[in-house]
Formats: C-alpha cells, sequence, structure tokens
C-alpha cells in the first residue's frame, strides 16, 4: 500500500473489515478522519451527495471528506432547530453535525444544486458555521445545449480559483490530468467490483459493498484504491451462500444513507442486489475521461455526457424509464427495490417516473420509504418477505 492506510492494521476477511470500516463510520468523533488529516497534512473539504468533482480537489492537494457518508444519530435537536419537519433527514443531519462541531475535521465544504433542500442547506449552513468556508456549484440541467459543457467548466474554474487562493498554490492542467488519472482507476476498480458481485451476489454481499463504498468518502484517492485492492484480495476467501433469492436493481440510496440494517434486512429475506445507486460521487461516470487536452473541458464534457444515471440529474421522462428497462436486462435484474428517503423529491419523482412503466412491463417492484434514522425494520421485514415469496412462487 502506498498510502497512510498502511498504517491501520486492517481486518483479514471481509466481514471484519467491513464491520471496521462500519466502526470508523458510526464513530460520532469522526476519530479516523482527524487521524488521516493530520497524516495527509492537507486541509480538509467536506462535499455534500451526490456527486462532486474530486478530481478537482485531489489537484487542489486538499483531502475530500463525504460529509453523507458518516453516520449520524438519531437525536439531532440543532439541525431541526433550523429546518421544518418536512425536510429529509440528511439536510438536518448535516446542519446537526456543523453545529454540534462533530464536522470539526473541515476546513470547507461544497454544496451542490441536487435539489431545493440542499439549495438551502447551503445558505443555513454558512450562515450558522461562518468558520468554516463554503461554496455551492450549480451543475447544468439542460443537456442538450451545446453550452452546458462549457457553463459547467466555468463553474468548475470559478471552484478552482477559490481553492487555489485558499490553498495559496496554482492547479495546473496537469495536476489535474494527473487527479483524473487516478480517480478513472478508482472508477475502474469499482466497475470491476459491481461486475463481480453482479455475477455473485452469493459471494460479495450489498452490505459489504455499500460499506466499502462508504468508506470512500473518508479517504483520499490513493488509500481508495489501496482499500478496494485489499478488499478484492479478500474476496478469493468467501464461502458461497447458497440460498432461493430475486435478483434485484436497487434504486433511491443515490444520497441519504439507508440505515445498515435495512441493507441486511434485504439480503436475509431474499433480495440478492446486482445493482445500485449507492456512492455515486465514486461512481459517477461510465467510462473513462480522456487524459489529454483540456482537463477542466475533458471533466465537465463528461458530467453532460458520460454520467449514469441519478435521481437528481435531469433527464427526459422517456429516455429515462428506456435507461431503467436497458439497466435491468443489462444486469440481470428480475425485480426492482425502490428505497425513497422521507420528504426526498428526487426520489420520489423517480419513483413516479418507475412506477408506471414497471407496471406496464409486469416487473414486480416494492417501494420502501426510509430514514437514515430508522431503527424499526419489523414491518418492512414482513413487506419485503411477502414480496419475495410472491415472486419465487410466480
Ligand atoms: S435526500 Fe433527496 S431531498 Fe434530501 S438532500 Fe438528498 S436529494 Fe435532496
Amino acid at each position: 500500500m502506498a498510502g497512510v492506510l498502511n498504517t491501520l492494521s486492517l481486518a483479514t476477511d471481509l466481514p471484519g473489515l467491513a464491520a471496521q470500516v462500519q466502526e470508523w463510520l458510526d464513530d460520532p468523533q469522526l476519530s479516523l478522519m482527524s487521524r488521516l488529516k493530520s497524516l495527509y497534512q492537507r486541509p480538509a473539504v467536506g462535499y455534500f451527495p451526490v456527486y462532486s468533482p474530486l478530481e478537482i480537489f485531489e489537484a487542489a492537494g486538499v483531502y475530500p471528506i463525504g460529509v453523507g457518508d458518516v453516520s449520524h444519530d438519531a437525536e439531532m435537536a440543532l439541525g431541526e432547530s433550523r429546518f421544518p419537519s418536512f425536510v429529509c433527514s440528511i439536510v438536518k443531519s448535516t446542519l446537526d453535525l456543523g453545529l454540534a462541531e462533530r464536522l470539526r475535521v473541515l476546513d470547507g465544504v461544497v454544496f451542490h444544486s441536487i435539489c431545493d433542500a440542499a439549495r438551502n442547506l447551503q445558505a443555513v449552513y454558512a450562515r450558522n458555521i461562518p468558520q468554516q468556508w463554503t461554496d455551492y456549484l450549480h451543475f447544468p440541467q439542460n443537456f442538450d445545449s451545446p453550452a452546458a459543457s462549457e457553463y459547467l467548466a466555468s463553474e468548475y474554474r470559478r471552484l478552482m480559483r477559490r481553492l487555489d487562493a485558499w490553498t495559496d498554490r496554482r492547479m495546473t492542467n496537469d495536476d489535474l490530468l494527473a487527479a483524473i488519472e487516478r480517480y478513472n482507476r478508482l472508477r475502474s476498480h469499482l466497475r470491476e467490483l459491481y461486475r463481480f458481485r453482479r455475477m455473485h451476489p452469493d459471494l460479495l454481499s450489498t452490505r459489504v459493498l455499500y460499506t466499502l463504498v462508504r468508506a470512500l468518502g473518508l479517504l483520499t484517492v490513493e488509500d481508495s484504491l489501496d482499500l478496494l485492492t485489499y478488499a478484492r484480495g479478500l474476496l478469493t476467501r468467501q464461502v458461497p451462500r447458497t440460498r432461493d433469492s430475486v435478483r434485484a436493481l436497487w434504486i433511491g440510496a443515490f444520497c441519504e444513507k439507508p440505515p445498515w440494517d435495512l441493507v441486511e434486512t434485504l439480503e436475509e429475506a431474499g433480495i440478492a442486489i446486482v445493482d445500485d445507486d449507492i456512492g455515486l460521487a465514486h461512481r459517477w461516470f461510465s467510462d473513462d475521461i480522456p487524459l489529454d487536452g483540456d482537463a477542466i473541458m475533458a471533466l465537465a464534457t463528461a458530467y453532460c455526457r458520460n454520467a449514469v444515471p441519478a435521481a437528481v440529474r435531469h433527464v427526459p421522462l422517456g429516455d429515462r424509464t428506456a435507461a431503467l428497462l436497458q439497466r435491468m436486462q443489462k444486469v440481470g435484474a428480475d425485480v426492482v427495490v425502490m428505497t425513497v428517503a422521507k420528504f426526498c423529491e428526487p426520489g420520489l419523482y423517480e419513483y413516479a417516473a418507475y412506477r408506471r412503466v414497471l407496471a406496464e412491463q409486469k416487473i414486480p417492484h416494492i417501494l420502501i420509504e426510509f430514514d437514515e434514522h430508522m431503527w424499526m425494520f419489523d414491518k418492512v421485514q414482513t413487506d419485503i418477505e411477502t414480496f419475495v415469496e410472491s415472486v419465487l412462487l410466480n
């Protein structure tokens, strides 16, 4: 291992590694991040889900931390005091983490135009936690316009200028190309892991994959590559679990984190997840970004032309539903599991779009509304078990 991950003593089997990573993410003191920050000797910048241009942070020499990946306990009086009850949980929990000074490891936070709730969060966060630097990236929505890439490139250049001023250095095109190359490698590793899970969901559970993907939000790209390489080495020691199950495409975990136990409940009930939309910040592009020319234009063009499906990215309804059916065919999924975070408008719009086409095509699906703090799973478990039985018996 080339990075600092080798300073940690990692578990020697996959379930043990997943448990270890979960401890890092659930630690209320965020101790690992503080430790890594001092080892990396870089300023730390948090990024809100769903997507953030991590290559720019890497080229700027800052340590990117996914604020949506760290866990939050159920008490969030501080976060709730600034938002109405009909706002999704991750918006309130992120503000709560900031107000409770649990994000003091961060020197700044970048938010994005993914939805109205996140848009408001940036303003409320900046006003209440003025000691942290914040920025807000506007992503384009009209991808038919040839101006979309140029517009996004100008947003990225604006962010770069701010980071340059803040870090007192000047990013070059070569810095960015080197960062893109590292993230291309990381995405390629992830695609490989996803391919593996698609073929062997009995060997690589989604519970383990979900934990690993969330861990990437705590690590630099070098350490992320090391962690995935290490985890792949452990895959050969896994013993397959044989049981009746249905192959499912899981949609709706793109922003707020579904609780660990919800993922476990799905798998225990016989859902073999073969594709999902978790951890999109590290999986945003379906192909490598070109490594020559203007790096910022390449990054912006890839966002507009080469991104994976995501509820927070505007795509015409017909294209969206056609992509769903193609994706199901590609990954060999028989059913769809839709988890929608409470009060998440992009998630609910997506469900409304998919529900009709799934009914028309007679594809079974189940909708589960969740909250990151949900802790009772009895009803959900019964619903999922009933769903699985009805599919298996038909
Ligand atoms: S969970 Fe949904 S509504 Fe909440 S911030 Fe994320 S995308 Fe926006």
